[in-house]
């Protein structure tokens, strides 16, 4: 069992909308348990603007205990990023979800599609912010430093303000089965 933390961003449409439903789909993962979430944030696009366009993403990072492989964790991922509507002819562009796995527990990963950490959550305070949310004593398996000193440090200055919504309300966890009626 691994504890896995995943970014999750969204700027296209209804961005609150596509937060939530992947918040759903992870709680419907195979040999998977979500045990955590941030807050959503919205916030300022860090890139190209002439990319991905001038609207704020909605982020947040959802933590989840998994027996699942990493590759198998991120063709799954890469399968939800589809079904809420991903355009693959312009993965760059705006998104409605983009799903990004920033630690598979201590592991360091590379492979051709898949480096763990992600190679880029320690410049992005979009990402740091809801990490230190979650877990501020987190530790970066590469940096060697907590997510909360990660944060103090990170020089990247766009905006990230914390929204007042509940993460996930609009599709809220239900039991499996219903519970048998009391006579
Ligand atoms: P980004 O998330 O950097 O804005 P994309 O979502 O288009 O951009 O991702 C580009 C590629 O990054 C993906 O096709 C994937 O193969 C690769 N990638 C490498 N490591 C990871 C990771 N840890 N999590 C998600 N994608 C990753
Ligand atoms: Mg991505």
């Amino acid at each position: 069992m691994e504890t896995v933390y995943i970014s999750i961003g969204s700027n296209v449409g209804d961005r609150h909308d596509f937060c939530d439903r992947a918040l759903a789909l992870l709680n419907l993962l195979p040999h998977t348990t979500v045990t955590g979430q941030s807050s959503y944030y919205e916030t300022e696009p860090v890139g190209s603007e002439q990319l991905l366009g001038l609207t704020w993403f909605y982020n947040g990072v959802v933590r989840l205990d998994t027996q699942l492989h990493a590759q198998q964790l991120f063709d799954l991922c890469q399968e939800t990023e589809r079904s809420l509507g991903r355009d693959a002819e312009n993965r760059q562009g705006p998104r409605t979800m983009d799903l990004d796995i920033l630690f598979f527990g201590q592991h360091t990963i590379h492979q051709p599609h898949l480096t763990i950490p992600h190679p880029r959550l320690h410049l992005r305070r979009f990402v740091l912010t809801p990490m230190v949310e979650l877990d501020p004593e987190w530790n970066h398996p590469v940096l060697n430093r907590p997510m909360r000193k990660l944060l103090e440090q990170v020089s990247d200055s766009a905006q990230v303000q914390k929204l007042d919504i509940v993460p996930g309300s609009r599709y809220p966890n239900r039991p499996t089965c219903s519970p048998p009626h009391l006579r």
